[in-house]
């Protein structure tokens, strides 16, 4: 069977975005912490072949992954064991070594990530895909069949992050995934010092394309110094700003799961 290393993971979760900087890795890093403290076995691929970034966000930019007889064992990012990773970055030498590949050696590569990583049992597969619609998108769905519960599209409140997510939208229907809804991120700025929050851009662009597209619509996560923090320390929000308002935008999304 093609996706046999899926066969203990009940959902997998793509997360998918127009263009690139709008917070995807964020989110997934974000929902999958969420979905954890929500006491859930989660795994994170990231397909991101030229530009990983998950393994920073979790503080292990200093793992790397070994074989055991039945393939690669992903890096645990919680002392729990209940978070689980993969990403090219834990096979470069350097990290900050580029990878300079064509396509067809970056869908090889996804291919591998799905079908020979030992993922054992989880309840959630979060797979956080590189920008746009790409070889490496088809050769995610290709190999995750029939395991896909659905697509989260990822967009900031600006018309043209929301233009770009359409397409996503056109892939998802084209490839037949179900699409989870949509999130707005970098809604809003939260003030370091009285925690307000301001409309920097305008917003709503992502709940309006929801409404359009008859999507569910899934959280606004405003644009917040302290996630920013914590993703480039490579800290947990829970831990280190556990009050956070931001944290209780991202329960919305880990609560529709
Ligand atoms: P993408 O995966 O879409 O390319 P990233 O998740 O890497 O985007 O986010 C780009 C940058 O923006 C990162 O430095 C990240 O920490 C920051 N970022 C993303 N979302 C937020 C947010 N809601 N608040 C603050 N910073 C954010």
């Amino acid at each position: 069977m093609e996706n046999s290393s899926l066969s203990s993971v009940k959902n997998v979760i793509l997360v998918l975005s127009g263009k690139g900087g709008v917070g995807k890795s964020t989110l997934s890093v974000q929902l999958s912490l969420g979905l954890v403290h929500a006491g859930k076995k989660v795994g994170i691929l990231d397909t991101d072949i030229c530009g990983p970034s998950i393994p920073r966000m979790l503080n292990l930019e200093n793992a790397s992954v070994f074989q055991c007889d039945q393939g690669w064992v992903p890096v645990f990012a919680t002392e729990d064991e209940k978070l689980c990773v993969m990403s090219i970055a834990f096979m470069l030498n350097g990290k900050d070594d580029p990878v300079i590949w064509r396509g067809p050696k970056k869908t090889a590569m996804i291919k591998q990530f799905i079908t020979d990583v030992h993922w054992g049992d989880l309840d959630y597969l979060i797979i956080d895909t590189p920008p746009g619609t790409s070889d490496e998108h088809l050769s995610v769905v290709q190999n995750s069949k029939g395991k896909v519960k659905g697509a989260i599209l990822v967009t900031t409140p600006q018309a043209v992050a929301v233009s770009d997510v359409r397409r996503e939208l056109t892939f998802c229907r084209k490839t037949s995934i179900p699409i989870i809804g949509v999130v707005e991120n970098m809604c809003g700025f939260v003030c370091p010092h009285c925690s307000e929050c301001s409309l920097v851009f305008s917003q709503g662009g992502g709940e309006a394309l929801a409404k359009q597209e008859g999507l569910d619509f899934l959280a606004r996560i405003p644009l917040d110094p302290d996630l920013a923090k914590c993703c480039e320390d490579g800290k947990k929000m829970i831990n280190v700003f556990p009050d956070s308002k931001t944290l209780n935008s991202i329960n919305q999304l880990v609560d529709k799961m």
